[in-house]
């Protein structure tokens, strides 16, 4: 009975390591730096590595806002998953909240009609 090469397995699951190390994929556009560098922190968090790409540019044309420039989030094939789940979440949460337009207090989104006063909102949101 012969054993299974493990030894080449195990280069194999080295060299694969070491290219998807090498490799980055754009997960999300974000509209601004800051944007960027919030999902770059709540990413980080969860223990996903990224990185940021187009900032650069920013500093190179100089004048322009660094608002004005958008950056792409990559990261790791490995982490590729657990991220889209991270900014899918990120996303919801980032349905916007609205104020009423009677007593100006801020409600989540979920809310119907305003908690406070009882007042539906001016635009009621979608779904
Ligand atoms: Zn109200």
């Amino acid at each position: 009975m012969m054993s299974p090469p493990f030894s080449i397995v195990f280069l194999m699951t080295i060299l694969g390591d070491r290219k998807a190390m090498s490799e980055w994929i754009s997960i999300y556009q974000a509209a601004n730096s800051l944007e960027a560098h919030m999902l770059k922190g709540a990413l980080e968090v969860a223990g996903i590595r990224v990185q940021l790409r187009g900032e650069a540019l920013a500093g190179a044309l100089g004048e322009l806002p660094a608002n004005a420039i958008e950056v792409m989030l990559l990261v790791k094939p490995r982490d590729l998953e657990s991220a889209r789940r991270l900014l899918a979440r990120y996303q919801q949460d980032e349905q916007p909240a609205w104020y009423c337009s009677q007593c100006g207090e801020h409600n989540a989104d979920s809310f119907e009609i305003c908690w406070q006063c009882g007042h539906e909102p001016a635009h009621p949101h979608e779904g």
